[in-house]
């Protein structure tokens, strides 16, 4: 799509796509604030999924009928949205995955079967479980080594300490791009030229930039970069792992079965090419196939001001939070983008949350799958909210109110 034909960014026209903004919850209209977790679907992408399963479900890469044919096709034109939408140079390094946390641990086992006791893999303080937890496994199992960036007291990486860590032994560093718990924007482009320079390939999760910013795989010359559809207005269950072709094709593949195979025999069997080798089994084929369409609806507006809306809701949100008595917000680095993490002296983040939902207010409390980001500051959780691109700046103004509303019935 050329940039005449983008659409100019109306909220109040995207909100309109997405129906299950205009529900109500406990007779309150519904302010979806945990976008972090996962985002809300366009009538689009429901209408692909409704279509698919209606009339034209078949399986495919195998069947020579018509219904296997557009299915095939379908699924595989998919792929090439994906591969335009990241800029990836091939559509073979599109490999379709369950999500992020599936596209991790494939890298973590297949790439991790290349690596041998000594090495070394580097992650960060502020990473998600599913960016902590297979590398440990790996670890473990292959004998490496593995260092954790820290983090500095307003949630952006060390990175002096990073430099650091850096050495000839390193042989995967994997960071995340946003921090789902903080909103910090890391420098990923800096990181993956400095892994570079010490030999070291780089994984980015990319589970919350997908959605927020413009992704360009070569630009970022990353060598694996993973994301969830569910979080990026597509399904759940179906997710993506890019990779270059020269580091896929030297990986040995994740699962055996129907697909990535070339040829099976009781002595000895061949495995497919790229993608198929690491897609082995029926896939999410619809999955694949609304994710394209959710990838296809969010390159049809404008990015920019998508970016520009998002940013003004957080400022607009930190700036009101900060004349909030008794509120501190965790993660204040310099680039940040969506996420607001907070805390309310003496009140527990879990009695805020019950409270905003009984006003039709979704965030989430916890710990954000980020134990390890949660001791270093040393509290057990936050609030977040995270914000997509169809929040809108009355929806913090009623947030606000019933924020203030809550901490008063809680004091
Ligand atoms: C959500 C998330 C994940 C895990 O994604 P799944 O869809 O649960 O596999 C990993 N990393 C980050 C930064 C996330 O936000």
């Amino acid at each position: 799509m050329t940039t005449q034909e983008k659409i100019t960014f109306n909220v109040e026209e995207i909100r309109k796509q997405f129906p299950a903004l205009h529900r109500e919850v406990y007779g309150k209209p519904l302010i979806y604030f945990d976008n972090g977790a996962t985002s809300q679907k366009p009538q689009i992408v429901i209408d692909t999924i409704n279509r698919y399963y209606t009339s034209e479900n078949a399986n495919i890469h195998r069947g020579v009928h018509f219904l296997s044919q557009q299915a095939t096709d379908a699924y595989e034109e998919a792929r090439r949205i994906v591969q335009r939408f990241i800029h990836a140079q091939h559509e073979h390094e599109v490999i379709f995955t369950k999500g992020t946390t599936d596209g991790i641990n494939l890298v973590a086992s297949c790439f991790g079967e290349l690596l041998t006791a000594g090495d070394e893999v580097i992650i960060s303080g502020m990473e998600h479980h599913s960016n902590i937890v297979p590398w440990q496994m790996l670890c473990e199992r292959k004998k490496l080594k593995l260092k954790v960036i820290p983090v500095l007291d307003n949630g952006e990486l060390d990175l002096e300490a990073f430099e650091q860590l850096l050495s000839e032994a390193t042989k995967l560093v994997a960071v995340t791009h946003i921090s789902n718990t903080l909103g910090t924007i890391n420098p990923v482009k800096w990181i993956i030229d400095k892994a570079h320079t010490a030999g070291a390939k780089v994984l980015i999760d990319g589970a919350q930039s997908i959605q927020h910013m413009p992704i360009n795989v070569q630009e970022l010359d990353c060598d694996f970069y993973v994301f969830s559809s569910h979080k990026v207005f597509g399904p759940t269950g179906t997710g993506v792992l890019y990779g270059k072709e020269a580091i896929l094709n030297e990986m040995p593949p994740y699962q055996g079965g129907g697909d990535m195979i070339a040829k099976v025999t009781f002595e000895k069997t061949t495995y497919n090419e790229l993608p198929f080798k690491f897609e082995a089994g029926t896939p999410h084929i619809i999955g694949g196939i609304a994710t394209g369409t959710a990838l296809h609806y969010l390159s049809s507006l404008d990015q920019e001001a998508i970016h520009g809306h998002e940013t003004d809701l957080l400022n607009f949100t930190q700036e009101r939070l900060l004349e909030t008595e008794g509120v501190r917000i965790i993660g204040t680095a310099r680039e940040k983008t969506s996420v607001v993490s907070f805390i309310v002296d003496g009140i527990h983040p879990f009695d805020i949350g019950t409270l905003l939902d009984k006003q039709g207010i979704a965030v989430r409390t916890g710990h954000h799958c980020t134990q390890p980001l949660m001791d270093r500051f040393g509290i057990p959780g936050t609030v977040r909210t995270s914000f997509a691109f169809y929040n809108t700046k009355a929806e913090v103004e009623v947030f606000l109110k019933a924020l203030n509303r809550s901490i008063g019935m809680l004091r």
